[in-house]
């Protein structure tokens, strides 16, 4: 990419970044990636996050909601902290008396690196919202396996010009847990399923096999393996950028990455699969602003109706 090529691509970020801004659909902060919702975001959120829950009652899924915090203990046995190191939330606070508590107050006086006499708790942010679920199954499931409905807040320490690439956002998910070949056909079912639903409410969409963000040089060799074995797929569409588009969707397999750090078994004693379609909730908002325009009385009655707003 060009130095110019790259300040277009600013560019446009900026230039959704302040129609949304100005039109009071996000409310800006003073950090990257950190915004509000104004009342027109949060109207579209709850008519999409009704259509995606009547689009995964097919599945009768177990419905479940968690904080937006997972136990340290369960983040360590993900192999998170390898493979996205730069994106962790860890969780920290004051754990010190009295005369901890004077020195930190010196530091603040002295406008010093007070955070560093914070310590880490036994918290972290949850960084997917399907995280949550695999420590509570451990142990054999149903035959048939099981499928659960997750809506969450997850956290990726990723700041950006694009409005699109949120730190915090939610994630409503479809997750099955369950034999090998179970787990790889949900996600293909959703593969279909998630488009058929974003065109219903005029978005233009496609999917690509795709890969997570691994970290590093290793990371590169992850990234190849899971391209290689399509392991990942992600349901893409224009936000800001026209010339790259923006995956709203993923439709993912873990095969076993998360079935053996939690003990969890198929009925018949053999290792479980997981996957999950994750739908990126803010993402898909911003891609109607993007789509329909700013001013939600304009956009098509049918997209509205659908939507309910
Ligand atoms: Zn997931």
């Amino acid at each position: 990419m060009t130095d110019a090529d790259a300040t277009a691509v600013v560019d446009c970020y900026q230039d959704l970044r302040d129609r949304l801004i100005h039109a009071g659909v996000l409310i800006g902060s003073t950090v990257k990636g950190l915004y509000g919702k104004g009342a027109a975001f949060v109207h579209v959120f709850d008519g999409l996050d009704a259509l995606v829950t009547e689009a995964g009652q097919v599945d009768q899924p177990e419905l479940m909601r968690f904080p937006p915090l997972l136990p340290r203990e369960h983040f360590v046995r993900t192999d998170y902290v390898r493979s996205f190191p730069d994106l962790i939330g860890s969780v920290h606070s004051f754990l010190g008396g009295d005369r901890e508590h004077a020195a930190l107050l010196q530091t603040l006086a002295d406008d010093g690196p007070w955070s560093t006499e914070l310590d880490p708790t036994e918290l972290v942010l949850v960084p997917a919202a399907c995280y949550p679920i695999y420590p509570t199954i451990s142990g054999i499931l149903p035959r048939g396996g099981r499928t659960f409905d997750v809506l969450g807040s997850c956290f990726r320490h990723e700041g950006s010009d694009d409005p699109a690439r949120m730190m915090t956002f939610h994630q409503h998910e479809f997750v099955h847990v369950g034999t090998p070949e179970s787990a790889l056909a949900f996600r293909n079912r959703w593969l279909e399923r998630s488009q058929i639903l974003m065109k219903s409410i005029g978005l233009d969409v496609a999917d690509e096999v795709a890969n997570d963000p691994f970290f590093g040089r290793a990371g590169r060799m992850l990234a190849a393996n899971q391209r290689g074995d399509a392991l990942k797929f992600e349901v893409v569409a224009t936000v800001a950028n026209p010339e790259k588009s923006t995956a709203i969707v993923s439709c993912n397999c873990h095969q076993d990455h998360l079935t053996i750090p939690f003990g969890i078994n198929t009925h018949d004693g053999g290792v479980a699969h997981s996957a999950c379609v994750g739908f990126g909730m803010e993402r898909i908002v911003l891609a109607l602003f993007a789509r329909h325009g700013m001013d939600l009385e304009l956009w098509p009655r049918e997209y509205r109706s659908r939507l309910g707003v």
